[in-house]
């Protein structure tokens, strides 16, 4: 692997700018009481355009605005009061969509932030931080319009800004990128990095060394494929603060396992190690803005791959835990890697762990392409991860770790069975690996889709942070 990969992976947008170019426009948000004050306070020509478009500040909608010259000046952007990070990016594609190269170039965007606060400036600008993102590394054709550049608005947190980009661009990348660039050592590779950048530590432990160590689970789904599984131990913060520990599934691609993918659900297996970019992503955040906390992130990274040594469904294997498994179905391979680091992580006793898995199909039946699942053992955390995601504008919903379905997950001739026997696919999930959870540690479980499936503004097609946002504002609130 060369330092190539590595710059493409962390290398992030940063379409704004100190001061503005001669030619500047101001990017106007009104809603639509907003917008009569504003046309009772302009010239006859301007209140003649307005009128001409039907501009009423309604969401969603724009106009371009022109001085005498015919140069433009404004662009008025129809909002509700509930601004979302994405408000601005839908404006960053019309900017894009509307203008030449040249003239995006030679012009700079300010944002009027008469009566916009900090957290809503935070969100418009993040908006237009992940608008800028392209994976066109490996396209010859490139777009050839530029990023239009935004003015930093005096009352924005460029720092917030700067970290929470940079976190989804991270998440995204890693995701996007197919497992022939990003095996197991390479996304060893870039947590190294992440870890380098922030001074914290991490340790490795790799191949044969997890049978000796006793990680049975995370070295038998990987040990078919010859790019090998390994453990990624980061540890960054002050031992005097609440220790948070973060899991990320990290199974690099996933073809099924003996219990092969069908096609069409094989095609997109890249993103099988979208936990493990979540928890990477959500660690950047972290660490960026130097929450008080003591953090440690464990990934646990395996291909699960078809060879004659591939485990097989039947087999029964013994956790680290003690717990035994029956193998109902070597597709059902996350909950095995996540089960032995949830064990491993549980053993230093945190204040809280939180998982980020691309886990089972069942949580998108359930909930849709949008909407990871969560489960969590404390109601406290439920209602306060509900809170954060509304507030975020970034989905999450609860589902029950509902016991009476215990019964589905176990099996006559082992403690617990990988698969279940009924419906509630993506509640067996969460059962099974709260069986690894040590007692008394908080603990939520994200089983997430990671992936955007049609593609919105500011959210291309392909890779996508789902609830890592609800994630940190809910620790933002816990720990500060
Ligand atoms: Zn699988």
């Amino acid at each position: 692997m060369t330092s190539t990969f590595l710059n493409q992976l962390l290398n992030f947008p940063s379409p704004f700018i100190d001061k503005s170019s001669k030619h500047k426009i101001c990017i106007n948000l009104l809603n639509q009481v907003e917008v009569k004050e504003f046309i009772d306070s302009q010239h006859e020509a301007v209140q003649l355009q307005i009128k001409q478009t039907g501009f009423n500040g309604t969401a969603g909608t724009q106009t371009i605005l022109r001085d005498e010259d015919a140069l433009v000046k404004t662009i008025l952007i129809g909002y509700d009061d509930d601004l979302s990070i994405y408000t601005l990016s839908s404006v960053f594609a019309f900017i894009q969509d509307s203008f030449s190269a040249n003239f995006i170039s030679s012009t700079t965007f300010t944002i009027d932030e008469k009566n916009l606060d900090t957290d809503q400036l935070d969100k418009l600008c993040t908006g237009w931080g992940i608008a800028a993102y392209k994976f066109d590394a490996h396209k010859k054709d490139k777009n050839a319009k530029p990023a239009p550049l935004l003015v930093w608005p005096k009352n924005a947190n460029q720092d917030f800004i700067t970290a929470q980009v940079s976190s989804i661009c991270l998440i995204r990348n890693l995701i996007n990128t197919p497992p022939n660039i990003l095996g197991t050592d390479e996304l060893t590779q870039v947590a190294q990095e992440v870890a380098k950048k922030f001074k914290a530590k991490t340790k490795i432990i790799k191949d044969e060394e997890l049978q000796k160590q006793n990680f049975p689970l995370i070295y038998t789904v990987g040990k078919a494929s010859p790019r090998r599984p390994q453990l990624v131990d980061m540890t960054w913060g002050k031992k005097t603060n609440p220790k948070l520990t973060i899991v990320g599934k990290g199974i690099i691609y996933d073809t099924g396992g003996l219990n092969l993918k069908p096609g069409m659900y094989m095609r997109d297996m890249k993103k099988d190690m979208g936990g493990a970019a979540h928890a990477l992503g959500l660690a950047w955040i972290i660490m960026a803005l130097k929450l008080p906390i003591q953090l440690r992130v464990l990934l646990p990274i395996a291909e699960n791959s078809v060879a004659g040594n591939s485990y097989r469904p039947g087999d029964i294997l013994t956790s680290r835990k003690g717990l035994s498994v029956e193998i109902g179905d070597t597709d059902a391979e996350g909950r095995l890697v996540v089960a032995d680091a949830l064990a491993y992580a549980s053993e230093d006793n945190p204040e809280l762990m939180i998982d980020f898995c691309t886990l089972t199909g069942a949580a998108r039946v359930a909930l849709g392409y949008d909407i990871p699942a969560f489960f969590s053992n404390k109601e406290d955390i439920i209602d306060s991860l509900r809170k954060s995601s509304v507030e975020e504008h970034d989905p999450v919903w609860p589902l029950p770790l509902w016991k009476g379905y215990m019964k589905d997950i176990q099996t006559p001739i082992a403690d617990l069975c990988n698969d279940g026997k009924g419906r509630a696919g993506a509640i067996y999930g969460g059962l099974f690996l709260e069986a690894f959870v040590g007692d008394d540690i908080d603990w939520v479980h994200l089983d997430c889709y990671a992936w955007e499936q049609t593609g919105k503004a500011g959210r291309p097609q392909g890779g996508a942070d789902t609830g890592m946002r609800a994630i940190f504002k809910m620790l933002q609130t816990r720990y500060t």
